[in-house]
């Protein structure tokens, strides 16, 4: 089972590819593992509660079904390690996001031969923005009872095995893992470590077997991919990346996610505007608009700074769809910070927005924050934003009636078997709304990771509905 984000995916790929490789038989189906494996999430309380609800939902299998061994990995294990192993029983062994390959021995398989094993498991690579921030005591879990000190420094390569665990035709790559920023409200430094990329040529090489392989869409990941390569002295690392990765012949589509709004530069919007093959997209998570909250979450600017900054990513990439996501009620919010944010999210009109309620989080900075919002002003403030991303969205999406795409059909709709669900280069895997397909014309088989020419013929206030031409 895999929770939380697509980079917790990729570690559930690596240990599936580890298990595979070592002579393991890969289920989905939890009834009929010996063994199973729990990859959780910590980012919020919500995600927390989540991973241990299906620890113990699994932790069943093993006096009801066949479950020999229950295995729990990902950010919870970093921040609870012994509370975990304590508390459930039933768990035989925990693996960190830092030692993936615990995985086999976990699992009670043995490694294969020293010739097999994927060479090199862990790169030190650090900013010096990411050396000061140790320094200040940014990635200190003393006060975390249950963790271990040591800090993940864990990145898979190339010549790690992996196996996808989703359709191949869409694959995501890490590009880098950790995070150097300050955010108040965020403990993911403290779950996965300094900021560190993966060498140039590995990520090449593994977008190239991708390829070969048969996959069409790269998406890129990490932290903050917009930082990548600064460790490795790379200046414009991202952009560079993305330039080669559009030259792989058989890619069709190549985007990026996790932007950090200060590091989107002219030279990354101009490789954006000027390669057909890198999608027109950015996801920048904005996270608020006024400059007196954004100072509290330590991230600094605000709506002014914000507005020029997306007036220049739409004059240098005119069709650029944007992402973006909103904590509300963060501590200190005030009703004059809600209201700027409503006014900034009217002015932009981004394509796909994200409104998450602040939630605490013990270890992260903003826990100690005076002013409380309390939580059911929270969601209050939550829904009333997403009422007016609403009301944009459905204006946005109508305007594109009658105009055409290239779609990238990924199978039959989950909602029902008569229609089928694609994406356009507007639309990020898994994230962003859906495209209905109702037409096609005759003799058409429609294929999973098939790219089609589609027209939009209708659409809702996120979806759309369209025909193949
Ligand atoms: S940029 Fe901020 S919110 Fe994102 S992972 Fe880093 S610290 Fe957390």
């Amino acid at each position: 089972m895999s929770l939380g984000c697509p980079k917790n995916l990729v570690d559930s790929e690596v240990m599936m590819g580890l298990l595979a490789r070592a002579g393991a038989e890969i289920t989905n189906d939890a009834s009929d593992a010996d063994v199973i494996v729990v990859n959780t999430c910590s980012f919020i309380e919500s995600a927390q509660q989540e991973s241990v609800n299906t620890i113990l939902e699994m932790a069943r299998h093993k006096t009801v079904g066949r479950a020999q061994k229950l295995v729990v990995a990902g950010c919870l294990v970093e921040r609870y390690r012994n509370d975990i192993q304590k508390d459930i029983p039933e768990v035989d062994a925990v693996v960190g996001t830092g030692e993936l390959e615990a995985i086999l021995s976990a699992a009670g398989i043995a490694a294969p031969s020293s010739a097999q094993q994927s060479g090199p498991f862990v790169i030190l690579n650090s900013r010096a923005e990411g050396d000061a921030r140790a320094a200040q005591g940014r990635f200190s879990r003393t006060e975390w009872e249950g963790a271990v000190r040591d800090l993940p420094n864990y990145l898979y390569d190339e010549t790690t095995p992996r196996l996808l665990a989703r359709p191949k035709h869409s694959a995501y790559i890490k590009i880098a893992e950790g995070c150097d920023h300050p955010c108040t409200f965020c403990i993911i430094p403290q779950l996965r470590g300094q900021f560190r990329s993966r060498r140039f040529e590995s990520v090449l090489a593994e977008a190239e077997q991708l390829v070969a392989g048969g996959t069409r869409e790269l998406t890129l990941i990490g932290q903050d991919t917009t930082c990548y390569g600064e460790d490795l002295g790379l200046k414009d690392g991202l952009a560079l990346l993305l330039e080669r990765l559009a030259e792989i012949e058989d890619v069709r589509w190549v985007r990026f996610l996790y932007a950090y709004p200060n590091k989107v530069t002219t030279r990354l919007l101009e490789a954006i505007a000027a390669h057909e093959k890198i999608c027109s997209y950015m996801d920048v998570p904005l996270q608020h608009a006024s400059a007196s909250v954004l100072k509290l979450m330590r991230r600094g600017a605000g709506a002014e700074i914000f507005l020029k900054s997306i007036e220049k990513m739409r004059r240098i990439v005119p069709d650029i769809t944007l992402r973006t996501t909103f904590i509300v009620g963060f501590p200190g919010e005030t009703e004059r910070d809600f209201e700027e944010l409503c006014d900034f999210v009217r002015a932009v009109g981004f394509d796909w927005l994200g409104a998450f309620g602040y939630s605490d989080q013990q270890g992260a900075e903003a826990y100690a924050l005076e002013g409380k919002v309390p939580p059911a002003e929270i969601e209050q403030r939550r829904k009333k934003l997403m009422q007016i991303q609403k009301q944009i969205s459905r204006k946005k999406k109508r305007s594109l009636v009658g105009k055409e795409f290239d779609l990238l059909l990924e199978g039959p709709s989950e909602e029902t078997d008569l229609l089928w669900e694609g994406r356009t280069r507007m639309h990020a895997p898994e994230i962003d709304g859906t495209v209905f397909i109702n037409d096609a014309p005759d003799g058409i088989e429609l294929r999973a990771g098939d790219f089609h020419r589609c027209r939009i013929t209708k659409a809702h206030d996120y979806d759309f509905e369209a025909s193949i031409l």
